[in-house]
């Protein structure tokens, strides 16, 4: 199932358009190129998810393919602007090698006479990986000297890391800004084409999902997509929030006190514009926060003092299960449930499940990264929705109807 057209150029709201990779001549050039290989480690520092590095594969291709020269930057962790040996991309060079067949020339710094060297000197058919830009400070603080360095080490820039485009950072804002030739890879690319085809000219009904633990991060998203859905299924943590702000007793179910007004402000809003802003009717509560504890399911109005909420009940997992099996888009952000713990994955599961099904008979679905992206690849069924996004985030945002830095410094 796919609405993706790699070649198409993208519009933004502003009717300007958003160069490809694959459009751009790169014959003979260096491609400074922005990618997240921020993956998961062991304490051996072993890769122990790859999929950032292989999502980003096939803009390293369009360009070496094509006689240019890959100039690779990411971050890797939070090394706080300091060298850290615990953060070096170096695992990551070999793990690239591996998955290319390609030679990769790991650069021991991102800027520096050594690297300037290395990128001079560098043939077509290598890929270059610079070491992590954050080792130095300056990149998360749009330094316009830093900048300049980086700038030195291309003759085009393209950004394929959407998962930190909500950022404003050197690597992702401030040195897009010296290029004369700006671009973005297939991955970006796809990222925009799906989340932006699904706000802006969603098959309908518009169906959201959203859960996780807290209300206070998702409250502008909530308000932005009241605006754009048919139906908001809340779920997970939040829900809680939302079942005191209809006054009702909650137990010890988490609860963020100072957004009880904001979510009775949300629901007036859902009722006003018409939107069903749907609220969990049962939940399965726990006697503690723990695989093992006791558990009962309960309706919403009877949840006893001293229990918990943990995921939401059967007959909330009815209801939200045939919304989403009727819908023609869904988008999901934030599990139902405390998923990590088997017994209380139930209603995750059931969205992920109902998910692939819609996907079956031709909706468009969406994962928005983060843990929902986590939950749908721990039940095996990433490759059965639409799209699962690879920034939690900058996802967030984007629906959010924000512009991303990283997106909008792409617009020349
Ligand atoms: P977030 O980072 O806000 O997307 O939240 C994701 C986290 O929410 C996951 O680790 C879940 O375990 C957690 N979560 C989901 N439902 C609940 C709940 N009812 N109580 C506490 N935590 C929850």
């Amino acid at each position: 199932m796919g609405i993706f057209q790699p070649h198409r150029r993208l519009a933004d709201e502003g009717g300007t358009v958003i160069r490809s990779i694959n459009d751009v001549d790169v014959r003979g050039k260096k491609i400074l190129t922005r990618v997240d290989f921020n993956v998961p480690q062991d304490e051996q520092r072993r890769i122990t998810d790859d999929t950032r590095i292989s999502e980003s594969l096939p803009t390293i291709e369009s360009i070496v393919s094509r006689g240019g020269i890959p100039v690779l930057m990411s971050h890797l962790g939070r090394p706080k602007g300091r060298r850290d040996e615990k953060y070096s991309l170096n695992p990551v060079a070999e793990r690239l090698a591996d998955l290319t067949h390609r030679e990769v020339l790991f650069a021991p710094d991102c800027i520096g006479k050594e690297v300037e060297d290395l990128v001079r000197t560098a043939e077509p058919t290598q890929i270059i990986l610079l070491e992590n830009l954050r080792f130095h400070a300056e990149e998360e603080d749009n330094d316009p000297v830093f900048c300049k360095s980086l700038r030195g080490l291309g003759d085009v820039y393209c950004n394929d890391a959407f998962g930190t485009a909500h950022r404003a950072h050197s690597s992702t804002s401030g040195v897009a800004a010296l290029f004369d030739t700006v671009c973005a890879g297939l991955l970006m690319l796809k990222e925009l084409q799906y989340l932006g085809s699904a706000l802006e000219k969603p098959q309908r009904p518009f169906v959201s999902i959203l859960g996780g633990s807290k209300i206070s991060g998702k409250i502008d998203v909530i308000s932005s997509l009241l605006r754009k859905c048919d139906s908001i299924l809340i779920g997970g943590g939040m829900m809680y929030t939302f079942l005191k702000a209809m006054g009702k007793e909650i137990g010890t179910s988490i609860v963020e006190e100072d957004r009880i007004e904001i979510a009775k402000t949300l629901l007036d809003t859902a009722r006003t514009l018409g939107v069903n802003l749907a609220v969990p009717v049962d939940a399965v509560v726990a006697d503690s926060f723990s695989n093992d504890a006791k558990t009962q399911m309960v309706d919403v109005d009877h949840i006893p003092s001293n229990w918990m909420g943990m995921d939401i009940g059967l007959s909330t997992v009815e209801m939200y299960t045939s919304l989403i099996a009727n819908a023609g888009t869904v988008v999901w952000n934030g599990p139902m449930g405390v998923f990590e713990m088997p017994n209380f994955s139930h209603g995750t599961r059931a969205v992920a499940n109902a998910m692939a099904e819609a996907t079956r008979k031709g909706s468009i679905t969406i994962v928005g990264g983060g843990d929902s992206a986590a939950a749908i690849s721990q039940f095996g069924l990433s490759t059965s929705v639409t799209h699962v996004s690879t920034g939690g985030g900058a996802s967030l945002e984007f629906l959010e109807g924000k512009t991303l830095p990283g997106v909008a410094a792409l617009n020349k």
